[in-house]
């Protein structure tokens, strides 16, 4: 991988990178259409990154399709796809980590406490391997941005981040490979995420200026579905991923919601400019 970008670079080449676990989406594809407009090399890492999941997650479970995700990248043209092997990447004696400070504490820090430091860490290293001048990350994992733009920032990563927006389906739900374990009605039940993220952002719209009333309010909404259980739902600065007391016109928030609709844990957010 690393000897192929060198040569692309060599060439004059501006190389552009995906970070996927693969199982792809419309969501993944539109990450992949944006690096191909950004760059003249279009690179899609396939992994699923075992040092970014807890003890008790989905990593063994976690949905793989190889052979489909390649039929998709193939038509979309896509340069290089770069599936290295967990032992590849992770050699005998590995002991090497990432880890960024504060922002990796709160809202899925606070659930999933090692998470964030798998994903610098497994970030580091496709950086390393593919070089990309720029890469795509996708707004579905936004704290996951947040972080990401602060390493490259403090460890002065030769790369421009890109965010783009989340891909939903028609009825509003956010694609994401654990879709796929949802029974009918747990698909059913899983709108009210969105539908909460809306409310919120009406609720902000009118001027509502107290994350906990807003907060209380859809917390209530969410509490009428019987599968749903909820990690968390915060209102943060859309940069630095504090939480204020009030909210404030001029600056930019997410909704953020953590939610498990019976045995599978969902996110999503909603972005307001106030
Ligand atoms: P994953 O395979 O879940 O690690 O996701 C790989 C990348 O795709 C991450 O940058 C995600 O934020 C992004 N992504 C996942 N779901 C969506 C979506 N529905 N819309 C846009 N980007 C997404």
């Amino acid at each position: 991988m690393q000897n192929f970008s060198i040569q692309m670079k060599r060439e004059g080449k501006k190389i552009g990178l995906v970070p996927t676990m693969g199982y792809l989406h419309d969501g993944h594809l539109s990450l992949v259409k944006i690096a191909k407009e950004k760059s003249d090399v279009a690179v899609v890492s396939i992994f699923v990154n075992p040092t970014q999941f807890g003890p008790s997650e989905d990593f063994n479970k976690y949905p793989r399709d190889e052979a489909r995700d390649l039929e998709l990248l193939k038509s979309l043209n896509v340069d290089a796809v770069f599936m290295p092997d967990s032992n590849e990447i992770y050699q005998f004696n590995y002991q090497t980590y990432v880890d960024v400070e504060e922002i990796t504490k709160k809202q899925e820090g606070e659930f999933r406490p090692t998470h964030f430091k798998g994903v610098t860490t497994i970030v580091s290293i496709l950086f390393n391997c593919v070089q990309p001048d720029v890469a795509v990350f996708g707004q579905k994992d936004a704290q996951q941005a947040a972080v990401i733009n602060r390493m490259v920032n403090d460890l002065k990563f030769p790369v421009k981040i890109i965010i783009a927006p989340i891909i939903r389906e028609p009825d509003g739900l956010a694609m994401s490979s654990r879709n796929v374990y949802l029974s009918i009605q747990e698909r059913k039940d899983a709108l009210i995420l969105y539908r909460a993220l809306k409310y919120g952002e009406k609720l902000i719209e009118g001027k509502e200026m107290n994350p906990q009333v807003i907060i209380d309010n859809m917390r209530i909404m969410i509490s009428g579905i019987e599968s749903a259980r909820l990690d968390y739902i915060r209102i943060v600065n859309a940069y630095y991923f504090t939480e204020p007391d009030f909210i404030e016109g001029g600056n930019e928030y997410y909704i953020l919601i953590a939610c498990k609709i019976g045995k599978t844990r969902l996110i999503d957010n909603i972005l307001v400019q106030v």
